[in-house]
């Protein structure tokens, strides 16, 4: 058992929080309040090679483990949580569906060019009709020759519009369930494809979020991923590694708050001392420290596990749900640390609560990840008693 990040892990750590408190945080008020992609930090990932550090060179990564990759997402979004929210859905969730289940012309075709930035990645599971219950999606794929036509609709898509690359689920079986799902790789261009305009959020309003129309959309079977009826498997295993990422994305977010009403408390006067000398002020402090210290384990676990290849599905759960959970709750805490401050646009905490509120619903909202950890709980009972 050791507690410390290696000498490799702390000097990465040392090196992202730098770049991204130089470079990232004070740029990112002005992104969000533009609601503009924050292509510089984009260019700028790229250039550093943060880009996909996780696959191996062959694939222009740096061949790190899933620790460093959380330390990553954790420190770009202490400084902006949309330019990590961009960063983990490209580098895991569309980068590692290509590299875990795709050929290896298709790896050499895309990755190579997403770890330079030349290409942009998304990931395009959620319909209008099926967010949790993503077996329920609808989108058909019918192959015709050497294309397949995709027809449906996608909702929520995290830089849809943007993106120059999605990995697209979609049912090449019309009976219902989780085995008529097919993955697909559709490119921008791709005939029949067009996004709606950017959905107005609550926050993260530097990522863009839209719809995505496919209407005869072709795509060449070349650009199926796995194949027919793995969709689902390949959903489900990606989602294990952007939910460590998203429980990252959280611990940022709510350390960024702790930051933030650290530094106020210290500087704040009422009734002749400083408010964090308020016993009642100090506590909140004490307790978003605890929980969050709590959450960062609970992320390096299950990143851990993920990187030795151990099944860990309920690790990832508790990862994420508790990790965003504590981000809600040092947010909004550090809201009422700043008082009527807090409530005002000039304070970064009322932007880290807005943006928090989302890391309890992607990538499986923390009821769907009760329900991951009860029934690996249950599964677990089950296998006990049947081995007595
Ligand atoms: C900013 C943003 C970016 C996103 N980016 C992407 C993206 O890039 N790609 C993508 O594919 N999707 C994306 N999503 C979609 C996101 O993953 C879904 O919104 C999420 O999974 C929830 O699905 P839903 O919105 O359909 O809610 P629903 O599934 O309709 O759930 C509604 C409520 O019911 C609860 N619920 C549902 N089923 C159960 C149950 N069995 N038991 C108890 N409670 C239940 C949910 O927890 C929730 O509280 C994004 C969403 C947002 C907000």
């Amino acid at each position: 058992m050791n507690f410390f990040l290696t000498d490799e892990q702390q000097a990465l750590r040392e090196a992202v929080r730098e770049f991204a408190e130089e470079e990232i945080a004070p740029r990112s008020a002005e992104y969000n309040r533009r609601h503009e992609f924050p292509r510089d930090n984009f260019r700028r990932l790229a250039e550093l090679g943060y880009l996909n550090m996780q696959l191996p060179e062959k694939y222009g990564g740096q061949g790190l483990d899933w620790v460093s990759y959380t330390i990553v997402v954790e420190e770009l979004a202490r400084a902006c949580a949309a330019t990590a929210v961009i960063y983990e859905v490209h580098s895991s969730l569309h980068s590692e569906a290509i590299y875990r289940f795709g050929t290896e012309e298709q790896r050499m075709r895309y990755l190579p060019r997403l770890s330079r930035g030349e290409l942009l990645g998304a990931y395009a599971l959620t319909e209008p009709g099926a967010g949790s219950d993503a077996a329920a999606i609808q989108t058909r794929a019918e192959r015709r020759g050497d294309v397949y036509v995709l027809n449906g609709q996608k909702a929520f898509i995290t830089s849809g519009g943007v993106a120059d690359s999605y990995i697209v689920f979609a049912r090449t079986d019309p009976a219902p369930g989780h085995r008529g799902i097919t993955a697909f790789i559709v490119e921008k261009g791709a005939p029949g494809l067009r996004f709606g305009p950017p959905e107005r959020k609550m926050g993260l309003h530097a990522s863009p979020t839209t719809a995505m129309y496919l209407e005869d959309c072709r795509v060449p079977v070349a650009n199926r991923l796995g194949d027919e009826g793995q969709g689902f498997a390949i959903a489900m295993a990606i989602l294990d590694r952007g939910r460590v990422g998203i429980g990252a994305q959280a611990v940022g977010i709510a350390q960024a708050a702790l930051d933030d009403a650290l530094a106020y408390a210290r500087q704040r006067h009422t009734f002749g001392k400083p408010i964090a000398e308020h016993q009642a002020i100090a506590f909140k402090l004490a307790d978003m420290a605890t929980e969050i210290d709590a959450a960062r384990l609970l992320v390096y676990r299950a990143a851990f596990l993920l990187g030795q290849g151990r099944p860990c599905r309920r690790e990832v759960s508790m990862a994420k749900l508790f990790a965003s959970e504590v981000a809600m709750r040092a947010t909004t805490e550090a809201v009422q640390i700043l008082g009527g401050y807090g409530y005002m646009e000039d304070y970064r905490v009322e932007r880290l609560m807005r943006e928090a509120k989302v890391t309890q619903i992607y990538e499986g909202t923390s009821e769907i990840q009760r329900i991951v950890i009860s029934r690996e709980l249950l599964r677990g009972l089950r296998e006990e008693a049947a081995v007595r």
